[in-house]
Parts: C-alpha cells; sequence; structure tokens
C-alpha cells in the first residue's frame, strides 16, 4: 500500500524517484508527488492519478541531487493535488511524506489550528511537517524526534528539509522503510523493489528506529538518539524478476510461473530418507513440534482462505485440531493464547498490519509464532519466532496468485513435518512427497488447458453475480476462486458450502446466475453432483472444476478438468483453474487486471 522512494547522490534525483515510484505502483495509490532540493529552493511536483501523470507534469529542468517520493493510498481525505504527498510546512522548507495512519491527528490539528497554523490538506501527514518546523530542537534529527514524539500511529516517513540539503531523516513505526546502499549514493524505499534497480545492498529499519541519511552512509538510531549500528544485508531480488517480461500483465506472467516456482520452493524441503519435510526455519526440534496441541492460522484475505485451506491440511496429515482465523478480527476480540498452541502468520508481503499486529499480541501473551511468507526480511517475517519462507519471487499483481500456491504449498510442508513427529506414517509420508513431486506438471497441465478455460471465462464475464461452491476441502477452494474473481472482474462473487446451498442461496438460482462448482474426485463426489443437479434444475448455468475421469453423468454443465494428486494436495491443484478464470473474465470485461480499483497490494494501514 503506497510507496516512499528517497534519493540521495551525484545523479539528477527527479529521474530516479519518479522511477522508483513506477517500481512502487504495484502497491496501489491514488495519487503521487516528488521533492527535490534544488539550487534554488525546494521543488515539489504533485499530480492525483497515476505515476505517469507525474512525469508528464515534471517541468522540463528539476535539478537536484536530493529528493523524496511519494504514491498516496488515501486514508485522509480524497485523492486530490492538496492532500497529495509531500506535505509541507507553512514556509515550504519542510517537506515529509508518509506511509500509515496518524491516530490523533484531529487532535494535533485542531492545536495547530489554535496556535495560528493554517493547514493546506485535510491529511494527517501535514502535522507532522508543522510539528517538526516548529520543534524547539536544533538539529533535523532531533525535530523529528520531538515532532513524532506528540504523534501516535504507525508511519514510514522521510523527511527533507531545505536548511539541511546534505540529508534525509526517515523514520518507521509500523510501516515498512529500506535504505539500499550505492557508491556515493544512498536510496530510501518503502520495499526493496524500489531499489533494487541501484543496489543489492539493503537496510531494514525495524519500529522505532530513525535514520539519517547522507550520500555517503546512513546512520540509524533510537528515539533516545543511541546508536543502533545496523549492517547492510545482501537481496536476493534481481531487477528482472520485475520485469514483465513479454507478458501483458504481472498476473499473467506469474500464474505462467507457477510450475518453475513451485518446483524451486520445493527444492531441498523433501526429506525421501525420514518422508518428511526439512524446515530449518521453523526453528522447532521433533520435541517441541510433538508438544503442539493446535494450529492457529492468521491471514488476511486470500491469505486467510489459503490458511483455511491450510488448517484442513495439518488436521488431515498430523491430526491436530487447526483452524484459521481473520488476522483483522483475531486481535479485537481479546483472543485466548494458548502456550501448546502453534500460531501460524500468513502474508505475501509480510507487511500486512493486520496480521502483524495479531503477531504482536500473540507474542505479547508469551504465544509462539512461526511465519508463512514471501518477502524475505519483510516485517512478519522478523517478528515471528521462525518461519518458512515461500520463496515465489516477487508478485507485483495486486491478485496474487504464486504466492497463494506456494502458502498452500508451505502448508503441506508444515503438515508433513507435524505428521511425521505423530502417526503419519512412513509410507504415508512418502505418498506425500511424491505427490508433492508431481504439482509443477499437473500445474503445466492445467495451463495447457488455458483455451478452455478462456471460453469458459467469457461466458462467466457477462454474469452481474456469480455463485462458488465447494465442500469441505473444496470450500477453501471456491473461496478463494470467488476472491481472485470479485478483486479484478469487478463482479459480485460469493462463495457457499455446497451443502448450504438449499438453506438459503438456492432461492437466488437463476439462468442469470451462473454457479462454478468444486467438485473432487473424493467421497462427496455423489453429494456434490446432486447438488449440482438442484441448481441446472432451476436453470442455473453451471461450470464444475472437477477431476479428469470424473463421470457427471447428464449433469448440463461446463467442466474444467484437473489432473488427480493425493486426497489431501487436491484442493493445491483446484484452485489453479480459478485463477485463470478469473483473469480471462477481467481481460474480457476491459480492466486494469495488476492495478484493481480500491484494491493495494500490501495491506500495511489497519
Ligand atoms: N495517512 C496519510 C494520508 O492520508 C498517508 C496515507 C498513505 O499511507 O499513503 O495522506
Amino acid at each position: 500500500m503506497c510507496g516512499i522512494v528517497g534519493y540521495l547522490g551525484d545523479q539528477q534525483a527527479a529521474g530516479i524517484l519518479v522511477e522508483g515510484l513506477s517500481q512502487l505502483e504495484y502497491r496501489g495509490y491514488d495519487s503521487a508527488g516528488i521533492a527535490v532540493l534544488s539550487p534554488s529552493g525546494v521543488k515539489v511536483v504533485r499530480t492525483v492519478g497515476r505515476v505517469r501523470d507525474l512525469q508528464a507534469a515534471l517541468p522540463k529542468r528539476l535539478g537536484g541531487k536530493v529528493g523524496i517520493g511519494h504514491t498516496r493510498w488515501a486514508t485522509h481525505g480524497p485523492a486530490t493535488e492538496p492532500n497529495a504527498h509531500p506535505q509541507a510546512s507553512q514556509d515550504g522548507r519542510i517537506q515529509v511524506v508518509h506511509n500509515g495512519i496518524l491516530d490523533n491527528a484531529a487532535a494535533l490539528r485542531e492545536s495547530l489550528t489554535t496556535a495560528g497554523v493554517t493547514l493546506s490538506s485535510d491529511t494527517d501527514t501535514e502535522v507532522l511537517a508543522h510539528l517538526i518546523a516548529r520543534s524547539p530542537a536544533k538539529t533535523l534529527e532531533d525535530k523529528v524526534i520531538e515532532a513524532l514524539s506528540h504523534v501516535t500511529g504507525t508511519y514510514a516517513i522521510a523527511v527533507l528539509s531545505a536548511d539541511h540539503p546534505d540529508r534525509v531523516v526517515v523514520a518507521r513505526n509500523g510501516s515498512p522503510l529500506v535504505l539500499g546502499i550505492g557508491e556515493r549514493e544512498m536510496f530510501i524505499g518503502s520495499d526493496v523493489a524500489a531499489l533494487v534497480r541501484h543496489t543489492s545492498q539493503v537496510v531494514h529499519l525495524d519500529d522505532g528506529e530513525f535514520a539519517t541519511v547522507t550520500r555517503d552512509g546512513f546512520k540509524t538510531f533510537t528515539a533516545d538518539s543511541i546508536e543502533t549500528g545496523k549492517t547492510p544485508e545482501q537481496i536476493e531480488m534481481t531487477a528482472e524478476e520485475l520485469q514483465l517480461a513479454g507478458h501483458s500483465h504481472y498476473m499473467y506472467k506469474e500464474i505462467l510461473e507457477q510450475p518453475s516456482s513451485v518446483e524451486r520452493m520445493l527444492r531441498g524441503r523433501l526429506d525421501e530418507r525420514f518422508a518428511t519435510a526439512r524446515l530449518d526455519g521453523l526453528q522447532l526440534d521433533p520435541r517441541e513440534l510433538r508438544g503442539i496441541r493446535r494450529v492457529k492460522v492468521l491471514g488476511c484475505g486470500s491469505a486467510f482462505y489459503s490458511g483455511q485451506l491450510g488448517a484442513a491440511l495439518i488436521e488431515q496429515l498430523a491430526r491436530v485440531p487447526a483452524d484459521a482465523e481473520a488476522a483483522s478480527e483475531f486481535r479485537y476480540r481479546n483472543p485466548i493464547i494458548e502456550p501448546d498452541t502453534l500460531y501460524v502468520a500468513v502474508s505475501q508481503s509480510g507487511e500486512t498490519a493486520d496480521t502483524l499486529f495479531a503477531v504482536r499480541e500473540i507474542q505479547r501473551k508469551g504465544g509462539r509464532v512461526v511465519g508463512l511468507v514471501n518477502v524475505v526480511g519483510s516485517s512478519i517475517a522478523r517478528q515471528c519466532d521462525g518461519g518458512i519462507y515461500l520463496h515465489a519471487g516477487p508478485e507485483i499483481s495486486v491478485a496474487s496468485t504464486k504466492a497463494l500456491t506456494h502458502m498452500s504449498l508451505g502448508f503441506a510442508l508444515l503438515a508433513l513435518a507435524l505428521g511425521r513427529v505423530r502417526d503419519l506414517s512412513f509410507t504415508d509420508g512418502l505418498r506425500i512427497i511424491n505427490g508433492l513431486k508431481r504439482i509443477p506438471d499437473q500445474i503445466s497441465e492445467i495451463i495447457d488447458s488455458e483455451p478452455h478455460i478462456t471460453t469458459v471465462a467469457k461466458g462467466l464475464a457477462g454474469a452481474e453475480s456469480l455463485f462458488f461452491v465447494g465442500r469441505v476441502h473444496g470450500f477453501p477452494v471456491a473461496r478463494e476462486g470467488a476472491q481472485k474473481f470479485k478483486e479484478i472482474s469487478y463482479r459480485h462473487a460469493e462463495a457457499y458450502q455446497t451443502s448450504e446451498l438449499k438453506h438459503g442461496p438456492l432461492a437466488l438460482i437463476s439462468e442469470t446466475l451462473p454457479t462454478v462448482a468444486v467438485i473432487p474426485d473424493d467421497e462427496l463426489l455423489q453429494r456434490n453432483i446432486g447438488a449440482a443437479h438442484e441448481i441446472t434444475a432451476r436453470r442455473g448455468p453451471l461450470v464444475v472444476i472437477t477431476h479428469a475421469g470424473v463421470d457427471l453423468g447428464n449433469l448440463d454443465a461446463e467442466r474444467i478438468d484437473v489432473p488427480k494428486n493425493e486426497p489431501e494436495l487436491d484442493p493445491i491443484l483446484l484452485t489453479i483453474p480459478t485463477q485463470l478464470l478469473a483473469y480471462h473474465a477481467a481481460l474480457e470485461l476491459g480492466h486494469d487486471i495488476d492495478r484493481p480499483r480500491n484494491l493495494a497490494k500490501s495491506v500495511t494501514v489497519e
């Protein structure tokens, strides 16, 4: 969600800032802006809309080698130019970009107004610019520390001051911020994607940390001005991974990447000698694994649905009670934290604020949390007591596909490891390992049936409203299918348990409301086919995602066949066609697939 960039060095800052912002576009935003320290003073350009609009609005000559930039995802006040960042002090000498939300902004605005300050935006951020400018402290660092001491809420900020032209001061509390180290130049980003073209040496700031950044380096410190002495880390992501590589959309590229990304993720993690999974990052020895009596998965949106799929896998393979809950709800209901429960936090970005806060709440109460996270070095990854990196590679599309598949596989590995210290036999462990090894080729097989799935998707695109239904292990598949569909097609897509249809939703079935039914080849097959007949009997158009070879009898439905794996792993594969269904429906409708309206990639605000 939203983005921050910064540059200090020998090159012209404006171009680098705009290019960095374009790398952060995928996170979702509604306006953008930069501030550059030019020889004639601070120059600010802000626009509503896309980074390319900002680029077009830049004056021909915008010299200056120090600057900050921002893409805003409005929380306080609409997306207008005055509300875009940077936000400035009254004399314009202090410029601030901010990601996050200041909780006490209203009170601070009021006291600033009483003190005679004229506020020129609706944002919470603007108060920071005024507080810094009005701070009695001497140095820019101390002014920032002092200003932030009045503030509650979450932030990552970068502060530029015309009076301190050699530096940018940054601070972080609850929103990510990374420094990139170059050769006599320094970069600032809310996400490594903004830096990866320039450097592979980065420093992740921690919550409560500040940094002074000059073109020659950086110094990190706490609010008590105690240096924290951070050493840079090497990042693995490359600039090439962030390119479209000839594809029209990131979402499509990421769907196609799955066979190879899954193979890479599993490599080295399958231990055939002991028929288990090798998960050193969990930091749990067999005795500790054995002591786990319950598993609680926490995630938001699709990660939550993947958590439901994962909890089912854990119950099946390890026979440990497991369930998933929306992290966004969990922390507010004063949850009971048990010492022998393993809490699992799932997040692609590792920055999902709701999930991060849930992790902290659990840890505060003495619980143990492991993370299933894609972005290495992200806040959740670092906050957790151990975890499994998803290794899906960068995911740019807002609508998640490959990261979700990797989450489900992460759960399969966890379930296998938990199962094998309990009652899962060697033979069954090996059966699962062999099933996992077949998944990359089977995903390729599903992708090969894309022309047929495209035709089906075009048929669905015309409907205003759709149902996705599935039972037991098919239900998380239906939920994720509906979620993906609504995210990018903007159609009303609702998921139900197939078994619940006749308890209410069947009333809505008609020829204008299609249903996508997940009907795996399992013990519920005949019941599912029965329910499907109830839909077609009411003239509801029907698409069935099922296994090759399943006899649907005379059911009047379009079918999409998926290769069969082990029953426990089947839901992972059954989800893949729903990605292509959503993609091709949205394509048919002409939507901006990689940047769906109102959504952001990593939801770093609550
Ligand atoms: N709360 C700030 C605003 O509404 C920043 C939002 C963001 O993170 O982009 O301007």
